[in-house]
């Protein structure tokens, strides 16, 4: 079997290490875990050695783009960008900016925040035509309104990505309100700095208003909606069916280590199950459950979409890079030579729900054999 190449549009490189372990909420789980490691990649070996692990982790799943989080130091995100040259894989990485409610060894001043991401933009954005640069405020919580609309204007002057956290949390969404109180909501936020648009991806979206939901609509913001860490982090279950029926577009993210596992298979089995938890104990309001054809999509050409890639990536058609795995079907289906259930949408099902890592016997990014 040929299928596209997975399109991962939410995850963190540093945070690679420690998949797999969680805390109950956010706040707790970021102080306890994230921050520590994240602290570590002042170390260029560090920096070194965990990349390499993280793109060749990428690669075993099956992820032939993403769009990723490094660490607030600049010479850790230039190791990330040589790594993922080396891998040959198209990535769009982005150093982490956090100026306030950050600890004292992940807090930067403003300017400095600035300054360093202007040399890296120069480097990397556009490299091969497969490397870019994103924009990468953690979250509102850590950034302060002025370095927000700095970077929008860094943004707009540059036409470089924009990466952030969106409405996770309720903890954090209390937060906000108490730190922005000029601000109609968490969304707000992010619009009074001027960082919503067309190449913003916000990741999670979930406890939207209506208000929110159309300033995303409206300024074709899009969602990276990560249903194994929403759920891992007790966060909540994201509306999937109604930002689908408002016309959000949206893609899927591992949110590594949020979520914790690098598979987009596991994603896409997530999305669905999830979408069915939140039918049920919605008694039906919810709408309609995710289709696996759905998640397929998010997993491959929607997250081209969100990234403005569709006439590049995410779907085998000429003319596009060729980006691509080749799968055994013996893996996923033992019975296949006497299967009668060749249906389309009986085989996707089947490789959404029994495929993983161990299936994916080649990877080809831009027609190269990277695995
Ligand atoms: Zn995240």
């Amino acid at each position: 079997m040929i299928c596209p190449g997975f399109i991962d549009i939410h995850n963190h490189l540093p945070q690679h290490a420690f998949a797999g372990i969680g805390e109950k909420e956010l706040l707790p789980w970021l102080k306890k875990y994230v921050f520590p490691r994240e602290k570590m990649f002042k170390n260029k070996e560090v920096a070194k050695e965990s990349a390499k692990r993280f793109f060749e982790d990428l690669i075993e799943n099956g992820t032939t783009t993403t769009l990723t989080y490094t660490t607030i130091h600049p010479s850790a995100t230039d190791i990330a960008f040589e790594c993922a040259n080396k891998s040959k894989i198209r990535a769009i990485l982005g150093k982490v900016m956090m100026d306030q409610n950050s600890p004292s060894f992940l807090t930067e001043k403003t300017q400095e925040s600035l300054r360093s991401l202007l040399e890296l933009i120069d480097k990397w954005h556009g490299f091969d035509g497969r490397l870019f640069y994103a924009l990468t405020p953690r979250f509102a919580i850590t950034c302060s309104m002025e370095l927000m609309k700095e970077i929008g204007e860094i943004a707009r002057l540059k036409d470089v990505y924009v990466q952030t956290h969106l409405s996770e949390n309720q903890e954090e969404i209390k937060f906000i309100r108490a730190l922005f109180p000029k601000c109609k909501n968490y969304t707000d936020v992010y619009n009074q700095a001027g960082l919503l648009g067309p190449k913003t991806i916000m990741t999670h979206a979930i406890h939207l208003n209506d208000e929110e939901i159309r300033l995303l609509k409206t300024s074709k913001t899009k969602i990276a909606h990560c249903p194994t860490s929403n759920r891992f982090l007790t966060s909540g279950i994201m509306s999937f069916r109604k930002y689908n029926k408002k016309g959000l577009e949206m893609g899927l993210g591992t949110d590594v280590a949020g979520g914790y596992s690098l598979s987009m298979f596991n994603e896409m089995k997530e999305a669905i199950e999830s979408s069915k938890c939140l039918y049920y104990f919605s008694e039906g309001k919810s709408g309609s459950p995710m289709t696996p054809s759905e998640a397929f999509y998010l997993a491959t050409l929607g997250g081209a979409k969100a990234l403005s890639m569709e006439h590049e990536i995410g779907s085998l058609e000429k003319g596009k890079k060729a980006d691509f795995l080749i799968i055994d079907p013996q893996k996923i289906d033992p019975m296949k030579s006497h299967s009668i259930y060749t249906k389309p949408e009986q085989i996707l099902s089947k490789l959404i729900y029994r495929g993983d890592r161990t299936c994916i016997k080649h990877v080809y990014s831009g027609g190269k054999k990277v695995k």
